[in-house]
């Protein structure tokens, strides 16, 4: 946090150092990111990615959007558009946000999008097959996705019974869990983890996580031992995805 002299913001542990939640998926055939935030220019240099062929949304907050611009890197080397998934909710703030980029005269170095709307509906990203799962962020539908069997939730505070249905059965839930006090938009620690409990997924690790949590060494140790915090740069790996 900027400006902050905490103990995690002045924690010397790496895993105490966070960035803006995003991840990348990839198979043999295809990568996609999932949001990108400010950061999400530094995240692709400190990951070193070469090639990327779409990026799929969560919601329009800033903090996930941000970074869409630095996307024309990968347009430079592919000479070709990028994939955009996004909800019709995300849609509308990408052509605010990044108006430029849908000009009818288009000025060089801007980024090419190709936008795809999305819904509840599974779709296919290359060979990786995504399935939307829609949880509430407050008062804004947010989209999680399941790959396989690994879902990834960033931003919710409730999700409805239907789509906890869609959930069950992964192996890995990634989930938002901010703090330990309670927020109006953001799921607790506590609310996490007796989300990752309800819904049965064995092994459950937490993101979109606030300074305000604690040093992470001392978090994760307090957990279940079936559920971790996320860090930066934690790499999960699946047989496949279907
Ligand atoms: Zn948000
Ligand atoms: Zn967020």
């Amino acid at each position: 946090m900027i400006g902050c002299d905490c103990e995690v913001c002045t924690s010397s542990d790496k895993k105490d150092n966070r960035l803006r939640s995003s991840i990348l998926v990839q198979s043999e055939k295809t990568s996609l990111v999932v949001d990108t935030g400010p950061d999400f220019r530094y995240q692709m240099l400190r990951q070193n990615v070469k090639h990327l062929d779409a990026v799929v949304f969560t919601h329009p907050h800033k903090d996930h959007l941000a970074g869409l611009d630095d996307i024309r890197a990968f347009n430079f080397f592919t000479k070709k558009p990028i994939d955009i998934y996004a909800d019709s909710l995300t849609e509308e703030a990408v052509r605010r946000d990044f108006y430029y980029a849908f000009a009818d005269t288009k000025y060089p170095g801007i980024p090419e999008l190709n936008l795809n709307t999305i819904s509840v509906e599974p779709f296919m990203v290359g060979d990786i097959p995504v399935i939307p799962v829609l949880v509430w962020h407050l008062k804004m539908p947010v989209l999680g996705f399941r790959f396989g069997n690994f879902t990834y939730i960033t931003d919710a505070n409730r999700i409805e019974e239907a789509e906890k249905v869609k959930i069950r059965g992964s192996e890995v839930l990634v989930l938002n869990a901010l703090r330990k006090q309670k927020h109006i938009s953001h799921f607790t620690l506590e609310e996490a983890i007796e989300m990752v409990q309800e819904v049965k997924v064995p092994v459950g690790y937490f993101t979109h996580i606030s300074h305000q949590l604690g040093l992470h060494s001392v978090i994760e140790s307090e957990l279940p031992e079936n559920i971790h915090l996320a860090y930066d740069g934690l790499v999960l790996q699946f047989e496949e995805i279907k």
